[in-house]
């Protein structure tokens, strides 16, 4: 019988640093400081630094730090904002939030990031922003990206939730646009022990308003400059995440470790494996490979109990929350496709060549079966 392997294995990645993580928590706890506090202020430092950038704001999630990044941008009631309909349905919550409308652009077929191609066609007296998301820690092609937002002087938001430790062309993402956003959810390749989100920008004034807004529209208490919000990052997430960050090049380094490997193992089959283009270094949040019959082979995989998953089933066009939007099936046909045949492997630091051995040999048995 063999063991199975599970999608995604936090305890496995806890155990190796528990004993850090305790003591951090109960430094944390020693202080009874639960929101913001020295931790979150040190890690918010640390994080900034790790990317490059002058400022990082702690945040509650990432879907709160997009939030504020729409509201640092006057993005407000009947403007629009070019995204990708490909991605977790967050990055077009923070467009909707603020009154604005969400204009999708199809995907590129090989790093399932925005067409930097099919942007400017989308444009409009309307449009206020660009925000492509470095789908499944792989970075969108930024510099196309950053050229359009030039020529029509738009600002550029990088959702970055996917992609911590992602290179473009040698340099972190996170630094390229005017904000950009990281989520700290537990499963990311930097994961809080609960909720967390990242804003990150170069802009004193921008992570000024950042920070009151998160703290009810204050910078001093029970005086409110404009409406805020509650979207604090916790004393003790700040804790866990100044620990975990001091990993995150080496879990990078294991990540791509198991792509490497997929990618040797599984070049032979039918499947198309994902691809890094010449610009980029992925973080490889998820490994998603793709095949026509990707239900049944999912069903195999599980059956043979390998854990997978899918990102994203439907893209968000057509979900339900934006019929109103008026798109229809065929709008998008590159991010349809994609969301009809990607089916995301195991991917995990802690993952060990026996497991993906096995991975690899389950998918193996499916074609060898058909
Ligand atoms: C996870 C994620 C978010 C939202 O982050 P939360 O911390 O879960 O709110 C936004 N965009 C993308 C692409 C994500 O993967």
């Amino acid at each position: 019988m063999n063991p199975s392997i599970p999608y995604l294995d936090l305890p496995a990645q806890m155990r190796g640093i528990r004993r850090d993580i305790d003591a951090a928590i109960a430094r944390t706890l020693d202080q009874c400081s639960f929101c913001l506090g020295p931790d979150v202020a040190q890690f918010e430092k640390d994080f900034a630094r790790y990317c490059g950038a002058e400022h990082c704001v702690g945040f509650n999630s990432g879907t709160s730090a997009l939030h504020i990044a729409m509201l640092l941008l006057n993005v407000g009631r009947g403007d629009e904002v070019i995204t990708t309909p490909m991605t977790f349905v967050a990055t077009s919550w923070a467009i909707s939030y603020v009154g604005a409308k969400p204009v999708y652009v199809d995907i590129d077929d090989a790093t399932f990031g925005l067409n930097p191609a099919l942007v400017e066609r989308a444009i409009t007296p309307k449009t206020r922003a660009i925000l492509p998301v470095h789908l499944y820690g792989h970075p969108v092609d930024l510099d196309p990206l950053l050229a359009i937002c030039r020529k029509h002087n738009l600002p550029l938001v990088e959702d970055a939730a996917q992609a911590h430790a992602a290179k473009y062309k040698g340099r972190g993402v996170g630094t390229f646009g005017e904000i950009s956003c990281f989520s700290f959810y537990p499963g990311k390749n930097l994961g809080a022990y609960g909720e967390g989100g990242g804003l990150v920008t170069n802009n004193a004034a921008y992570a000024a308003r950042a920070r009151a807004l998160r703290e009810h529209g204050s910078t001093r208490r029970y005086y409110h400059d404009e409406v805020g919000f509650n979207y604090r990052m916790e004393g003790i997430q700040g804790a866990v995440l100044g620990v975990k960050l001091k990993h995150l090049d080496q879990w990078t380094r294991e990540r791509r470790r198991v792509a490497k490997r997929y990618h040797e193992l599984l070049a032979d089959t039918p499947l198309q494996l994902p691809r890094e283009a010449d610009y980029a270094q992925s973080a490889y949040h998820l490994y998603v490979v793709r095949h026509p019959r990707r239900d049944d082979l999912k069903q195999h995989l599980e059956a043979n109990g390998v854990g997978c998953a899918l990102h994203y089933p439907l893209p968000l066009h057509l979900q339900k929350c934006y019929a109103h939007l008026g798109y229809k099936a065929g709008d998008f046909p590159v991010a349809e496709k994609a969301a009809r045949e990607c089916l995301s492997l195991p991917i995990y630091p802690e993952l060990t060549e026996e497991q993906i051995l096995r991975v690899a040999e389950v998918i193996k048995s499916f074609f060898a079966g058909k």
